[in-house]
């Protein structure tokens, strides 16, 4: 591991200035548990760690339009307990649970949780080529080693998965990411926040240069209280996934009024499936319907050699998460 300096941030206006001095080679640091591991593997190399988890930015309350503010502060596991997000976002506290260990959930944060990097395999190994680690220095994944990466959003220079958990229902429930930089605050729907790889997939964020994540709001939701997130991972437990879906429908005399669905460890960012979700409105929610809206979202993957795998897996995962919520309701 490299040399750094480390400071402790008693407010977030230090913090912030803090990380302006040492120009781009500073990093907040938070639970730690993904930034020092890319430290240790010579992934990430700041000059200075910038310790915000002291700043009180941790609080879980209720907004004034009956939503929820999330400090980006806030542990994995303390975000995962709380009433509010267990009575009235079920789908995000499962995905919490879903993730890492209890050890690790007590240590990250929401803040760390959405900026965690990529488990590609090539990206973690300092040696290899990685167009996200080193820019212009190819996709060793494309030929190599991808079975648990992109079939959708992907780009011919980088074809990573997002690893984070959590992020999946907050992009179901359109949650919105507040940040503040020297420019002042900032307000960043989740559909913006992560960014389409592109030519230059070193970014993983729209986050502004330079800005601390303050808060993650949940905007109030009628079908939140009745979601759900499953994960398929290929041991039971203390594995990131191989796909997930977080999910909510409003169905009256099996008509789907209502529905949201985004889906993990397929593309990216966090996959919001618009195309599924349109295919079931004003729906009878068969079986033959929601297989038929599964398809309407997997008609634009482009699977690789080893990751084909992940079409009927989440064409199965969307089917029997939308027949159980159905079975819910009736
Ligand atoms: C063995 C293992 C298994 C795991 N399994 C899963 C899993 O199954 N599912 C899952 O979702 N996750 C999993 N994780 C990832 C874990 O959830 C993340 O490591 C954790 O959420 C990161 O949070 P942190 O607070 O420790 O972030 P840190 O490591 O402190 O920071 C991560 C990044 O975020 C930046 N950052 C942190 N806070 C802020 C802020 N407020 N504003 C701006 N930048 C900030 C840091 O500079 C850094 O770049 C696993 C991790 C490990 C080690
Ligand atoms: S998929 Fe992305 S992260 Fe993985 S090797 Fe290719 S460029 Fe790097």
């Amino acid at each position: 591991m490299r040399e750094f300096s480390y400071r402790s941030a008693d407010s977030v206006d230090t913090a912030l200035a803090l990380l302006a001095e040492h120009n781009g080679s500073a990093r907040f640091l938070a639970g730690g548990t993904n930034l020092v591991d890319l430290m240790k593997l010579d992934v990430a190399r700041p000059t200075l760690l910038v310790n915000v988890s002291g700043l009180s930015l941790d609080e879980i309350a209720e907004t004034d339009d009956g939503g929820i503010r999330i400090g980006a502060t806030a542990r994995n596991s303390d975000v995962a307990a709380h009433p509010l997000i267990r009575e009235r976002y079920p789908a995000v506290a499962q995905a919490i649970v879903a993730g890492a260990s209890g050890q690790l959930r007590n240590q990250a944060t929401v803040g760390g949780n959405l900026l965690q990097r990529t488990r590609c395999v090539y990206f973690t190994d300092a040696t290899k080529p990685c167009n996200k680690r080193d820019p212009g220095s190819g996709c060793p994944a494309r030929d190599g080693e991808h079975h648990n990466l992109a079939i959708l959003g992907a780009s011919e220079q980088c074809i990573a998965t997002n690893p984070s958990d959590f992020a999946v229902p907050l992009a179901a429930f359109d949650a919105v990411v507040r940040a503040r930089n020297a420019d002042g605050d900032h307000e960043i729907p989740l559909a913006d926040f992560y960014r389409s790889p592109g030519d230059d997939p070193e970014r993983d964020t729209t986050l502004p240069a330079g800005a601390l994540i303050t808060a993650v709001e949940l905007p109030p939701s009628p079908l939140a209280p009745g979601s759900v997130y499953r994960k398929v991972r290929e041991r039971a437990s203390y594995a990131f996934a191989i796909g997930s879906i977080a999910a909510a429908l409003d169905v009256h005399d099996d008509v789907v009024r209502d529905v949201r669905i985004a889906l993990g460890a397929v593309a990216p960012m966090p996959w919001r499936a618009h195309a599924a979700e349109r295919a079931l409105v004003g729906r009878h929610a068969t079986p033959e319907t929601l297989r038929d809206a599964a398809d309407a979202e997997l008609a634009e993957a482009h699977p690789l050699r080893d990751n084909a795998y992940k079409i009927p897996l989440i064409r199965n995962l969307i089917v029997r998460t939308l027949t159980e919520l159905t079975e819910a309701a009736s």
